[in-house]
């Protein structure tokens, strides 16, 4: 997609959608897909919860709205019911993951700052999905720590997004492993990092970029190679990795 002719679009001037943080290297594509597939389906309160969070001063952290299209479409074709997320922020794919899950659906939700979930939060109840989600303020790994304890956790969720401190995704991954069912699903979120997976050593990264960027290589290693997954890595948003446990 690099010759197209869009190379000659500034850096300034590329992804302008607040979060997007897609790969595509053609502006225009990405805006085809949100304007031909995304924005007109998406629910009224993803729209609102999106504009609000576009206000935030850490908006570029939230979950794209193409992707948060994926992850509502994946859950409904797994039929997933009971469900964990791991970095909510203002809660984009947390309510995209509330809008899939059936009525008696659930999510363990977690991260270590409210005030952000709140922000979303009237938008979730105003969707009517808040009784769904039970949110623990707090480090997710304690909490992942106690349910590994109790054995009738284990094999009980089906599916888990993580989305949080890219440094201990592969301790989230030794014991959601266990958690998730045989069938479900793990997605592990930014996978391409920025790009930065293939970045020259001495490529000008931003600070945070280059700090996390070997942990994600780390990472994508580990599951390549795991033999209790199949995976899938897809270059949607910032990249996600699909883990489906087999075994
Ligand atoms: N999924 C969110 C969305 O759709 O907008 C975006 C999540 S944001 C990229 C990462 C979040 O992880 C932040 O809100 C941050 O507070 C949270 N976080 C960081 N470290 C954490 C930890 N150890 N446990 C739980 N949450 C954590
Ligand atoms: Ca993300």
């Amino acid at each position: 997609m690099a010759n197209n002719g869009e190379q000659n679009q500034t850096e300034a001037g590329r992804h302008q959608e607040v979060g997007h943080k897609s790969l595509l290297q053609s502006d225009a594509l990405y805006q085809y897909i949100l304007e031909t597939s995304v924005y007109p389906r998406e629910h009224e309160a993803m729209k609102e919860l999106r504009e609000i969070t576009a206000k935030h001063p850490w908006n570029i952290m939230t979950t794209s709205a193409d992707e948060g299209q994926f992850l509502n479409m994946l859950l409904k074709l797994i039929n997933a019911k009971n469900t964990m997320e791991i970095g909510v922020y203002t809660g984009y794919s947390l309510l995209a993951t509330a809008l899939a899950i059936p009525e008696d659906g659930k999510i363990l939700a977690m991260d270590v700052n409210k005030e952000n979930y709140e922000l979303g939060l009237p938008v979730i109840k105003k969707a009517g999905v808040d009784h769904k989600i039970d949110f623990r303020e707090g480090p997710a790994l304690p909490v992942l720590d106690e349910l590994v304890k109790d054995e009738k956790n284990h094999g009980s969720y089906d599916f888990i997004f993580v989305d949080a401190d890219k440094d201990n995704y592969l301790n989230y991954h030794k014991r959601l492993i266990e958690l998730v069912k045989v069938g479900g699903v793990i997605g592990y979120d930014n996978t391409l990092w920025n790009g930065s997976v293939v970045a020259p050593p001495d490529a000008p990264l931003r600070k945070y970029v280059r700090y996390y960027r070997d942990f994600v290589l780390e990472l994508n290693k580990a599951l390549a190679v795991d033999p209790r997954i199949e995976i899938t890595m897809l270059p949607v948003g910032d990249g996600i990795t699909i883990c489906r446990r087999i075994k």
